[in-house]
């Protein structure tokens, strides 16, 4: 344990503190043996310190208990127990020391209360508590006599002898009196000013042994803390203090540097197990600060709990509580009744239910009520019971239990009175494709809980945590179609992560990569190089379904397709993706000009779902053309016409294209330096064009097909049904026409250009057409794309939009600009 070697915190002199340990710091003999260390070097003259059992032992003793109770056998499980606790004092103390005595005495008389268990089989609340209790009796006695034995005084204080408590409807009550002068007495035969007393155990009223509940031990060190008048309690655990939420469940949770009790008691009791919420009680009715450390890091404050705490954000944490279901009673007989809500409580009381939660809605049409899962049964039985008679007469149409339920709540001080926090927490649920079946907050407004499926949970609860900035936004990704364009994104994103994390708070999980015949899925979001991952042992056949399931598998917030192929048949899964949430972004114009039918089934799921689907690259690749026609429409201007060279491989061509070098050798210049596609006949068509134009048409709410542009092919007509390379040996019969036309501009004082035309009514064509020379197509350079938009706004003057049009580069930036756009529509610092 490295860590232990930090140095602490210059402590204030505080002349007695009490101390707590949780199981997790008591594990074995390392540890206990590092608690020592820790202890001895703290530099408070008093100390009580709190032992709790090493980690497990509660549960073994539990589990031995009731393995007694139902006759089953008990002997090898005991054995292991004291094996276990044989071999820590061995090592922390020698084979010789006389605590083996102790210990194995301890083990004899458990074995008897088992034996005597197992022969009653219906045992006292008596009896299994003090079998349940010895966990703390032995590890508490373990670390006083390993500091007694490096000559550290520290007396042992067995609280069964000590602390007095009786059993309430919320739990142990302290008798304070009766504790206090059986402490006083204690005293007189132990006045060490160090002492380790026994977590969890304590004495009935009949002065029998019993326990204060499970995690109990955490009260135990706020009660020592008060019977012997410390200055602070310290909570040791196994994490860095209090975290923004279960680090099990979102792993970026931070550790809190303070808060204030109510928050902790909110905190503690929707499920941050960190703390046991009775733990406050004693310590805020003597206003005792608590810290929260870690054991395996005492250098780290950790966190302070007191009644100032600090006011930084509304939201401190968040907490997710399983194992819950929700019982709600509907019917319209309940409006406007006064004393339902009593009479709920009141049959959920008598059935000994708890309630975690409760909501109604104003209508008073239902009101529902949260309870932990093994209560649910008994919930719907007494509720039935309570509203027979109106269940009968159908004034009360029905008492449903509704299992699998988590609450989520968000807790923190700051939310009062500030606005927002709500709707901020319902936003990022809703993003996440989470419902709510139920809202709570308390008047104090310092707690908002909903109630979601429990499958949903650990999503909600890391698209919670993002939202309010805890965490970063986490998203996972899959790449379909690591080409050209894929890869060059690919190293963008990875090459962005970092200053995405450090910055805009985004996290990109890449969780699979297809090509068209091999996928890979990958259970971590994050690690090496992405060509790295793809291990050809670990490819699987493509299965696109199957990688929309692992997506969503994820527990991430947000899943988003990237698809950089040009294929058809995964644009044939768009509708369905983003149906299920999932958000799509494309380079490929399959969808965006393929089949009209098609096209609404994905803009109707988009709308159902509220997943979005982007394609800004399809048009222009990284050039801001859809961005800037939709920013145009959104702000009411109205499209009179979209003018434009929309191909770079078209553009370079005519821009060369002077009459001194043969059309055909222009070709083949633009496709050996990959200017064209594969078969240079997919841009000389014209097609490609065409779908560009449909995708604006459409954007603009023409409903356009390709069909109803009119397109001129520049392939001539006996080249189009032959073979790739029978079409690049007889480019040449394209030199006699592409001269002619070219003639007939300059006899025109024009210049020839491939052009796009589409007006308001929906007419479109693309052609060669001959433009004046001083028509602002006639001075472009390169491969570069220009799109003119003529709206009522820029009517005159069109505004255009204008720059290199083609090439991975910038399409993969145009891919990515759309993600990022997304990262920022999901809560992204952007
Ligand atoms: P101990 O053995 O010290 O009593 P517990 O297991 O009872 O420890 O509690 C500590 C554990 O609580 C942590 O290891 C962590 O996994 C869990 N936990 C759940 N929610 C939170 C939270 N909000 N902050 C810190 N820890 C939490
Ligand atoms: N050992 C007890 C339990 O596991 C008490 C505690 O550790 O807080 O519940
Ligand atoms: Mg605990």
């Amino acid at each position: 344990m490295p860590a232990a070697d930090a140095p602490a915190p210059p402590p204030a002199a505080v002349p007695c503190r009490a101390h707590k340990f949780g199981g997790s710091s008591l594990a074995d003999a390392g540890r206990i043996a590092h608690v020592a260390r820790l202890l001895q070097d703290a530099p408070e003259p008093q100390q009580v310190v709190v032992a709790s059992a090493m980690a497990g032992v509660t549960d073994a003793l539990i589990a031995l208990a009731d393995a007694a109770r139902s006759g089953g056998e008990w002997a090898p499980a005991l054995e292991a127990l004291h094996a276990r606790h044989r071999a820590a004092a061995d090592s922390l103390l020698g084979p010789s020391h006389p605590l083996h005595a102790w210990l194995d005495a301890q083990f004899a008389e458990l074995g008897e209360l088992l034996r005597a268990v197992g022969l009653l089989r219906e045992p006292g609340r008596a009896a299994l508590e003090r079998i349940h209790g010895l966990g703390e009796v032995l590890s508490s006695r373990l670390l006083q006599a390993h500091l007694q034995a490096f000559g550290a005084d520290y007396a042992w204080l067995d609280a069964r002898s000590v602390l007095q408590v009786r059993h309430g409807e919320l739990g142990a009550i302290v008798d304070w009196d009766a504790s206090r002068a059986r402490l006083a007495a204690w005293r007189q035969a132990h006045s060490q000013p160090r002492v380790v007393a026994t977590g969890f155990v304590a004495a009935g009223p009949d002065g029998l042994p019993t326990v204060l509940g499970r995690n109990g031990s955490d009260y135990s060190g706020a009660i020592f803390a008060v019977l012997f008048e410390a200055a602070e309690l310290h909570i040791w655990t196994d994490v860095d203090g209090v975290l923004s939420a279960d680090p099990r469940v979102v792993p970026e949770a931070v550790p809190l540097a303070a808060m204030s009790y109510r928050e902790a008691c909110e905190l503690a009791y929707f499920g941050a197990k960190v703390i046991h919420p009775q733990t406050m009680t004693p310590a805020i009715a003597r206003d005792l600060p608590i810290l929260i450390r870690n054991t395996f890091n005492p250098g780290f404050p950790g966190t302070r709990i007191d009644a100032r705490g600090d006011a930084s954000g509304p939201v401190k944490g968040l907490t997710l509580n399983e194992q819950l279901a929700l019982v709600s009673l509907e019917g319209a007989g309940l409006i406007g009744v006064p004393g339902t809500a009593e009479r709920m409580f009141a049959a959920l009381h008598r059935a000994g239910v708890s309630v975690v939660m409760i909501s109604q809605g104003s209508s008073e049409h239902s009101i529902c009520a949260v309870v932990r899962a093994p209560d649910a049964q008994a919930a719907q039985a007494a509720l039935r019971e309570a509203f027979a008679r109106e269940l009968a007469c159908g004034q009360v149409q029905g008492v449903e239990a509704l299992a699998g339920i988590s609450v989520l709540a968000a807790v923190g001080d700051g939310m009062a009175g500030t606005p927002g926090v709500a709707a901020q927490l319902f936003g990022a649920l809703a993003r996440a494709r989470v419902n709510i079946r139920a809202i709570a907050q308390g008047a104090s407004e310092r707690n908002i809980s909903v109630a979601i499926a429990a499958a949903d949970g650990a999503r909600a609860l890391r698209a919670a945590h993002a939202a309010f900035w805890l965490s970063p936004q986490t998203i996972a990704l899959a790449v379909i179609g690591p080409g050209k364009v894929g890869a060059a994104l690919l190293d963008q994103i990875q090459e962005a992560l970092p200053r995405l994390r450090r910055e805009a708070n985004v996290d990109l999980r890449l969780r699979a990569l297809a090509g068209s015949r091999r996928m890979w899925t990958f259970a971590h979001g994050d690690g090496a190089d992405w060509r790295a991952r793809m291990d050809p042992a670990q490819a699987r056949a493509t299965d696109l379904p199957a990688l929309a399931r692992h997506l969503l598998d994820s527990h991430l917030p947000h899943a988003v397709i990237v698809d950089c192929s040009a294929s058809d048949a995964v644009a044939a899964h768009y509708a369905d993706w983003l149906a299920a949430g999932i958000h799509v972004i494309t380079p490929n114009k399959q969808a965006g000009a393929g089949p009209l039918a098609r096209y609404r089934a994905i803009r109707a799921a988009q709308a159902r779902s509220g997943a979005r689907f982007r394609y800004e690259a399809t048009v222009g690749a990284g050039l801001p053309v859809i961005s800037t026609l939709r920013d145009l429409l959104d702000t009411g201007d109205q499209l009179l016409a979209v003018d434009g060279l929309f191909s770079g491989t078209l553009a370079w061509l005519f821009n060369r294209h002077d009459g001194r070098t043969p059309f055909s050798e222009l070709v083949r210049q633009a496709h050996a330096l990959g200017y064209t596609e594969p078969d240079p006949r997919d841009d000389l068509s014209g097609t490609d064009v065409a779908r560009k134009l449909v995708i604006l048409a459409r954007e603009a709410g023409l409903p356009l097909s390709l069909e109803d542009v009119t397109v001129e092919s520049l392939v001539p007509e006996a080249l189009r049904s032959a073979d790739r390379d029978g079409f690049m040996a007889a480019l040449e019969a394209m030199d006699a026409p592409m001269q002619a036309r070219l003639e007939t501009a300059r006899a025109q004082g024009g210049v020839l250009r491939y052009v796009a035309h589409l007006d308001a009514d929906g007419r479109a064509g693309v052609a060669l057409r001959i433009l004046p020379a001083d028509h602002a197509f006639a001075h472009l350079r390169l491969t570069d794309n220009c799109v003119q938009f003529t709206t009522r706004r820029y009517h005159a003057n069109p505004l255009i939009v204008q720059g290199p049009g083609a090439g991975p580069e910038v399409t993969a930036a145009g891919v990515f600009s759309d993600l990022l756009r997304l990262c920022a529509a999901l809560g992204a610092r952007l």
